[in-house]
């Protein structure tokens, strides 16, 4: 265990050299918050101008609280980012990933804000048409799209159908050729190049499902046989997808440079142009301090300078452009409030201790701490104290010892039985990652807005819960 900047007086916890003492462990930290969310005068967290203690009276804890204003104006800003640095290019568009949240309130921000919208099975694109989603404007993908997935998607006429793998063209076009529609495609390319927060790998060989290989010489032929159907596939762009929570542009750049590559084979061998690039998403956020996420604003300067740079290299004309950011839409306009149950003291040996602090969620809402080993952040959220911070971890309800929310943190060490506690930057992949682990209900998605609270999921009910048990 470290010796503590504190001193010897904080010698006596558990947290991780990475986790710094608070100053204020009140205090909100910078960016790790949602735009609106501040401390109201009594000491309570407030995000959109509602108090947490009036969410929680009602619609009870846990629940997950939107910050409208922050949603809409992260996905503005990356439309006009990137808009504004490829102007003098070909161009930017921008699709939000429906995976990482998505329903129909969410939708329709999505479409009114000019956005395009990724989905990637049957259901989320159920939730877009019914929200009235425009299907030129959506990109379906999938590795393993079913028959009836692709023929739904066909029929809606999204405007980008991407496909994974070879076989998949002739499915895609036989269905096409079978509702009498010419389908609008994307191909997916696998480059070698994986991102994951602050390193990327680039090798030859992939170990992974996803998309045509590009070392393997798949990607090539792919086109080829894209092309050779062109009755009943148009054949929109190329995409390439190369992972998550990413922080520089690196990564981005060996894709770009690979994709682009392939761009100019097919102009010499297939005397076709390639008119879209669609490079993804993974814009990494900040769940805590040892996260430094770059803005839209210079992850679009940094791509746009890289895909000239490489289609000036290449003597390409350059395409326009797509990028598919999920998380640094979603993940910061989101804070999950939790009411807090036992509180547990705990030996670790020596003078060290932790104190467990349960709390009425866990695992079923937010499964990245144990999936990824996430490090999420906390503050108490019902009021402010002045006692001196303890570390905390902050444990669910469930049958499980990872069910782990926050795994290290400082709490006032007065942290008890009836508070509230909230979590920042749970937007993304947390709900739609939600389970009913232990028959645990799924928790409600309410939007805050100019001091108004709409409900935009409902809580999951008992009764949700046994509908399905028809035996
Ligand atoms: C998951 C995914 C995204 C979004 O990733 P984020 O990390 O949420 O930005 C975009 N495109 C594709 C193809 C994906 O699979």
């Amino acid at each position: 265990m470290r010796a503590h900047e504190a001193g010897a007086l904080h010698g006596n916890d558990a947290s991780p050299s990475w986790l710094p003492y608070p100053a204020d462990v009140n205090a909100l930290l910078p960016g790790l918050w949602s735009q609106t969310t501040r401390r109201g005068a009594d000491g309570a967290l407030e995000v959109g101008g509602v108090s947490v203690a009036d969410i929680a009276r009602e619609v009870g804890t846990p629940a997950m609280i939107l910050d409208e204003a922050d949603f809409r104006a992260r996905a503005r800003r990356f439309r006009d980012a990137f808009a504004e640095a490829f102007r003098p290019l070909a161009g930017a568009d921008i699709y939000y990933a429906g995976k990482s949240f998505l329903c129909g309130a969410v939708a329709r921000w999505v479409d009114e804000d000019g956005l395009g919208l990724d989905v990637c099975t049957g259901g989320e694109l159920a939730v877009a048409l019914r929200a009235g989603f425009p299907a030129e404007r959506l990109a379906m993908h999938g590795n393993n799209k079913s028959e009836a997935e692709i023929r739904r998607a066909l029929q809606a006429g999204v405007g980008r159908l991407v496909i994974d793998s070879l076989d998949e063209i002739e499915q895609v076009s036989a269905i096409a050729a079978d509702l009498g529609v010419r389908a609008r495609v994307m191909l997916r390319i696998t480059t070698g190049v994986e991102a994951h927060t602050h390193e990327f790998i680039a090798t030859a060989h992939e170990d992974q499902k996803f998309g045509i290989s590009l070392s393997a010489g798949d990607a090539l032929e792919a086109v080829r046989r894209t092309l050779a159907a062109s009755s009943s596939l148009e054949l929109v762009g190329l995409h390439s997808h190369i992972g998550s929570q990413i922080f520089d542009v690196g990564g981005f750049e060996v894709a770009a440079r690979r994709v682009l590559g392939l761009v100019r084979e097919v102009r010499d061998e297939l005397g076709h142009e390639i008119a879209h690039l669609d490079l993804g998403g993974g814009f990494g956020v900040m769940y805590n301090t040892q996260h430094t996420p770059k803005s839209p604003e210079e992850l679009a300067t940094g791509i746009s300078s890289i895909v000239e740079k490489e289609c000036h290299e290449l003597d390409l004309t350059v395409p326009r452009v797509a990028f598919e950011p999920g998380r640094a839409i979603a993940g910061p306009s989101t804070q999950t409030l939790y009411g807090v149950g036992t509180v547990k003291d705990v030996a670790l040996g020596g003078p060290h201790h932790r104190l467990y602090v349960s709390v009425d969620g866990g695992m079923s809402d937010n499964i990245r701490t144990a999936l990824y080993d996430a490090d999420y952040s906390c503050l108490l959220a019902g009021r402010v104290s002045d006692v001196v911070p303890a570390v905390v971890r902050v444990v669910g309800k469930h049958c499980e010892s990872g069910d782990i929310v926050v795994k290290d943190e400082y709490l006032p060490a007065d942290v008890h039985r009836g508070d509230l506690i909230s979590v920042p930057v749970t937007g993304a992949y947390c709900y739609s990652l939600a389970s009913n682990y232990n028959h645990v209900p799924r928790p409600p998605v309410v939007a805050v807005r100019d001091g108004e609270l709409r409900t935009i999921v409902r809580r999951e009910t008992e009764d949700d819960l046994l509908a399905l048990d028809v035996g």
